[in-house]
């Protein structure tokens, strides 16, 4: 869908937005440097100094196609031109199948929005592919070059490489827990061959990986000796990217419904993507109701229930990217909670730190109660629906949008249209597609050609030593 709105009625924005850390440590900081840093010096993660209200803006969002609206979105929060930020993004979006970026399919009364039009058929794609060329262009202005370390559960990683294959200022090295994610998942990764790709196999778990991340990247001097650099969605700019979506859909399936508003349901794992849809429901989204469905790893369900935010063992389950106990996004939405104050964050992520758990009172209306409600799927409830949905609609669900459409079923209002939103393409886990309905009718032509290509990837122990040995044996050998 075209807009048809003429170039010179986009909105320009001067304003220079500033970044403040979680935990309030830390010197506010541009976009471009945040972008670059991943995290806060001081432990935390960066967040605008303001959130912009938009509901003014509203009428004439609604009218943008999606890369106009991008344009609008990053260019609040951005120190960037408004011309650098439209052609940014329609050099990152050019790699999706679809013109619009995304697509939304009327299922069985909600409205399943398709995020898995990029190259590597997961959500993941919209913001890293905007990232980054977002590196690219920050690099290429200051002369530097950037080594991306990055965990994944599965789709970050193959979304990542896939974002920065190639380009010359740019290496990644990618942690994933060993044997813990897909088949098709670790080929999309390993099988790309690229000078600057590194695949680590971490023999241990997704939070193992994420915990040697975190503590090479808390090590400021190795950080910056070897230029660390983030795509974890701990950076800011991923958030940002995703942020766009909720206002399109919302528009789209107001138009389609004649509603005032919807309800947006998130499959959850690392809190990155809800955090979108909540910084979008302070921004002025038209939505009353946000709901984060989790699997059995159901931290973040367990406190959005009773307060107690613990963590228990990660357990494995047929939905992955979701497998996921420690949510590091969390943090951001954390800091909201607390009214801003920096200092109770740090106090309450320490506390986290040596206890595995702590307890706030009920939410106040202002931050967040009866805007985010949760519930969780176990896998049988997901193979379930995916069942259900393929037999009543001729629809299929990858499991993880399948964990979000089981959840959002109870939370259904008639003068609210729910939307799902749909992380991934079925065709990237043909397994369960298999147990859900007997047989694996989920192909995708970029997965059917993953099958015999060659690979390259590296073992390692779930150790700091181990994987701070290997990125310094190979830095120190290019630079
Ligand atoms: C990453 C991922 C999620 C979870 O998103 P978060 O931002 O980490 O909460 C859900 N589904 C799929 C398919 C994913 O790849």
């Amino acid at each position: 869908m075209n807009s048809g709105v003429a170039k010179s009625h986009y909105l320009t924005y001067f304003a220079q937005m500033n970044y403040i850390s979680t935990r309030g440590g830390a010197p506010s900081a541009s976009f471009s440097s945040v972008v670059l840093d991943g995290m806060a010096p001081d432990g935390g993660l960066y967040l605008p100094g303001e959130i912009p209200d938009v509901t003014g803006r509203l009428p004439l969002w609604r009218s943008l196609g999606y890369r106009e609206l991008a344009a609008e979105v990053v260019g609040l929060f951005a120190d960037l031109p408004q011309a650098e930020v439209r052609e940014l993004v329609d050099r990152s979006y050019d790699a999706f199948a679809d013109d619009e970026v995304v697509r939304i399919v009327p299922v069985g009364g909600m409205h399943i929005l398709e995020l898995f039009h990029g190259p590597t058929l997961s959500f993941k794609d919209v913001a890293l592919q905007f990232l980054g060329n977002l590196f690219d262009t920050l690099l290429e202005r200051s002369g530097g070059e950037l080594n991306i370390l990055a965990a994944t559960s599965g789709d970050t990683g193959s979304a990542a490489i896939h974002a920065v294959r190639g380009k010359k200022r740019l290496r990644i090295f990618v942690m994933h827990p060993k044997g813990r994610i897909s088949p098709s998942q670790e080929l999309q990764m390993t099988s790309v061959l690229d000078e600057n790709v590194f695949n680590l196999a971490i023999d241990g778990t997704f939070d193992d990986c994420q915990g040697i991340m975190k503590s090479l990247f808390s090590d400021v001097e190795f950080k910056t000796r070897y230029s660390l650099g983030a795509v974890n969605s701990v950076n800011w700019a991923r958030i940002l990217a995703q942020v766009v979506y909720y206002f399109y859909a919302a528009f789209r399936v107001m138009e389609r419904t004649g509603a005032g508003r919807v309800r947006v349901s998130v499959p959850t794992g690392n809190f990155g993507d809800i955090f979108a849809g909540y910084l979008a429901c302070r921004m002025g989204l038209p939505s009353d109701m946000l709901v984060l469905a989790t699997n059995e790893n159901d931290i973040l369900a367990r406190f959005f229930e009773s307060g107690t935010y613990s963590a228990g063992k990660v357990r494995e389950t047929v939905s992955p990217s979701m497998d996921i106990q420690v949510a590091s996004n969390f943090e951001r939405y954390l800091f909201y909670r607390l009214g801003c104050d920096g200092k109770r964050v740090e106090t309450l992520m320490k506390e986290f730190a040596s206890n595995g758990r702590f307890t706030l009172q009920p939410a106040n209306a202002e931050f967040g109660r009866g805007l985010i409600v949760a519930g969780s799927g176990d896998t049988a409830s997901t193979l379930l629906t995916i069942r259900e949905t393929y037999e009543r609609a001729g629809y299929l669900l990858d499991p993880h949008t399948a964990v979000g459409a089981h959840v959002a079923a109870r939370y259904m209002a008639p003068e609210a249209p729910m939307i799902v939103l749909a992380t991934a393409h079925p065709a990237k886990f043909g397994a369960t597609i298999t147990d859900a309905i007997g047989k694996n009718i989920a192909h995708h032509p970029v997965i059917d050609r993953l099958t015999g290509q060659p690979t390259r990837c590296r073992l390692l122990p779930a150790k700091i030593s181990d994987v701070r040995s290997f990125l310094m044996a190979t830095l120190d050998r290019k630079i």
